[in-house]
């Protein structure tokens, strides 16, 4: 319901989660990936019905920015976020979607939202059944999900996801953004139900049952693509991250995609995992030691031309990889690679030599930790060009 109370809203951070988000910000941030969109070719052959699952921030909202107005898709989208209440404004991905909707709406778009658990079984109904009414079938399937619990929609077991090494106890240099230090991070490894808990939030079975839940109820295209989304990065991160408890549950979605793809290879479906480069998210601001390795591979990408966001980053997944006549290259193990720029030769040896040399007291010189800092608050809708935040704004939109 709307209220007429205004009120001038700045960023309250506590450690890396921002807990204030400013809506007129938040629709510049979706408008400027939208102009990035619009400023490049279209994307020719591309999907017309899209479900984006996690479409609210980061590389689920890129998604469904550049198969909206890079190839003129209705869009479906999934997300998890708070409404406003209580004079504390809605989260970001909440303002985000709102404003996707209307600049979708704006261009004769179809657009719906599913603001609740992608999880849960009842989502996947109701999604099935708005498919089937408004648009018949999806000709693609984003899955974009990062999420730090899951409950099982089978057996209700409530499963938290770890951010931790697995046999072995992991220390690295750190960057504290809140207190803009850099220092020593240990941390001890998983145990057994940690790796298991984590892989049950973040591994493929819920992607699995979306598409079982979609092809069950007919609302499958012919031909669809499905697409999940992975990291892999440099050395330095690998023992936290592709080696921990994180990573077990990436390969699990690995093979999850070839499970998938066998499911749809009778009609030309495919489904496949792209790994992505490392971007400034919600979800990257809460890894240790990512933060820091963003702001030195920042500094190299930007200095060698080779920067990209989200939305840079998901505009050429789409362009090269899947439409305009492209089909996917894969690596050695059946995978798409849009990280390659990150992990050029000469980049990760720069990155490299910097991780070394990198101290609090220098942090600000050899990496671009103002450019991290930035990045983090257009999460939340704040240090947007032309936005007045001064200016008193409705948490209601
Ligand atoms: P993000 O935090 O920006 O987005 C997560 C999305 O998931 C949001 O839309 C959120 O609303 C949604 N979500 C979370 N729990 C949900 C639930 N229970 N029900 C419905 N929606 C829910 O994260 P991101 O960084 O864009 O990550 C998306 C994917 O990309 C992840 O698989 C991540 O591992 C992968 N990835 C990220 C990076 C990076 O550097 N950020 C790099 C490579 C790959």
């Amino acid at each position: 319901m709307s209220t007429m109370t205004t009120t001038v809203i700045k960023p309250r951070i506590r450690g890396f989660i921002c807990i204030t988000s400013h809506p007129t910000g938040c629709e510049a941030h979706v408008q400027e990936q939208i102009n990035y969109v619009k400023s490049k070719p279209p994307i020719e052959s591309g999907p017309k019905k899209v479900l984006v699952i996690g479409s609210s921030t980061g590389y689920g909202l890129a998604s469904r920015i550049a198969l909206a107005f890079g190839a003129g898709a209705d869009t479906i989208g999934v997300f998890f976020e708070k409404p406003p209440e209580g004079g504390k404004p809605a989260t970001a991905g909440y303002y985000n979607s709102t404003a996707f909707e209307k600049f979708a709406k704006a261009e004769g778009l179809y657009t719906k939202n599913f603001n609740g658990d992608a999880f849960s079984d009842e989502m996947k109904e109701q999604v099935c059944e708005t498919i089937k009414k408004d648009l018949g079938q999806v000709d693609a399937v984003i899955y974009s999900l990062a999420s730090p619990k899951r409950v099982h929609p089978r057996n209700g077991t409530v499963y938290s996801s770890a951010l931790k090494p697995i046999g072995q106890t992991f220390t690295a240099k750190t960057l504290d953004t809140d207190k803009e230090l850099i220092k020593d991070i240990t941390i001890e490894p998983a145990n057994g139900a940690e790796v298991t808990d984590t892989l049950a939030v973040m591994g493929g079975e819920d992607w699995l049952f979306w598409i079982e839940a979609l092809k069950k109820a007919g609302v499958l295209a012919p031909g669809a693509m499905t697409v999940a989304y992975s990291y892999i990065g440099p050395s330095v991160t690998w023992p936290i991250y592709r080696d921990g408890t994180i990573g077990q549950a990436k390969k699990d979605l690995e093979t999850t995609a070839k499970k998938i793809s066998a499911m749809l290879a009778h009609e030309n479906g495919k489904a496949l995992v792209s790994i992505n480069k490392a971007v400034v998210t919600q979800a990257s601001s809460a890894i240790p030691v990512v933060p820091l390795y963003i702001s030195l591979l920042y500094k190299v990408m930007k200095e060698k031309g080779l920067h990209e966001g989200c939305i840079e980053q998901m505009y050429r997944l789409f362009a090269t990889q899947f439409y305009n006549s492209k089909q996917p290259t894969l690596d050695s193990d059946g995978r798409v690679r849009v990280d390659d720029w990150e992990m050029r030769e000469d980049v990760q040896q720069a990155v490299q030599k910097l991780w070394l040399e990198v101290t609090s007291e220098n942090i600000r010189d050899i990496s671009d930790f103002e450019g991290y800092k930035t990045e983090f608050l257009k999460l939340f809708g704040f240090g947007l060009p032309g936005v007045d935040y001064e200016a008193p704004v409705s948490l209601d939109v």
